[in-house]
């Protein structure tokens, strides 16, 4: 299952705010199986929202979308959302009968436009928070606030799956450069992807849906890059 995420707030993109939802989202997908294939920061404009949303919807088979709900006047996530969809805003009878039960509000005390998400989409509820969450045909729309994005992602966490990759990390103490032919070689001998982080060292990355082709392609480089660990066992 391919997945796209969509971060909503101007302040994600000053720097204010550090996107950590994205990355929580993404190792929480990735965790389940699904691939995450996109992830896009916009700002709390309903055009830009809708447009995203627009594209990924065509594309993925699901799109997260988290932050600017509520009812002030910079959430426009809901808006731009419906708008993706060519549908309308309309007040959820379910998310206010919800909020009143479980929440302790009395209708007439939630802020005008509390309740409104794109129409016929399902309501997500918001158990440490207020704003409801919704689902448009394939999309998930999720508050921004990290401890209610989390608690409603969990809600709807099994709808997201795929075939779990397996990943096993080799450390090469070795310029990247050098290395080049060997991930030629480890790739076309076994069915796995292989990535490369440099730092101090490199960090190269084998993974695959089969475990036993992970163990078998990390084993064959174990033996061919210099792990820098020569001469520990007194060599
Ligand atoms: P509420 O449900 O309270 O109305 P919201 O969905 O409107 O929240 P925002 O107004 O976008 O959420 O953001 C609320 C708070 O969450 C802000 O402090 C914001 O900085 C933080 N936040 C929003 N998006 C992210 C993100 N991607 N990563 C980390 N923090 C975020
Ligand atoms: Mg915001």
């Amino acid at each position: 299952m391919d997945v796209a995420v969509v971060t909503v707030g101007d302040e994600l993109l000053t720097g204010e705010t550090e996107n950590t939802n994205a990355t929580w989202l993404c190792r929480r997908l990735t965790d389940r199986g699904a691939r995450v294939r996109r992830v896009t920061t916009v700002p709390d404009d309903e055009a830009d929202i809708a447009r995203v949303v627009n594209e990924f919807h065509a594309e993925y088979d699901a799109t997260v979308v988290t932050g600017g709900l509520g009812p002030t006047h910079d959430d426009r996530t809901m808006a731009g959302v419906a708008a993706a969809f060519g549908r309308e805003l309309a007040h959820s009878q379910v998310a206010e009968d919800w909020l009143v039960e479980h929440g302790g509000y009395a209708a007439d005390d939630l802020a005008e436009g509390t309740t409104a998400i794109p129409a016929d989409a399902r309501v997500l509820h918001n158990d440490p928070g207020v704003a409801p969450g919704a689902v448009v045909e394939s999309t998930y729309v999720l508050p921004g606030v990290p401890t209610e994005m989390r608690a409603m992602f969990e809600r709807v966490a099994d709808e997201f799956e795929g075939e779990r990759q397996h990943v096993e990390t080799v450390f090469a103490a070795e310029p990247e450069s050098e290395l080049v032919g060997r991930f030629e070689q480890v790739q076309t001998e076994f069915d796995v992807t292989v990535g490369s982080y440099p730092g101090d060292g490199v960090s190269i990355r084998v993974s695959a849906t089969d475990p036993d082709a992970v163990e078998a392609a990390a084993a064959w480089l174990r033996e061919r890059v210099d792990s820098g660990e020569e001469g520990r066992d007194g060599e």
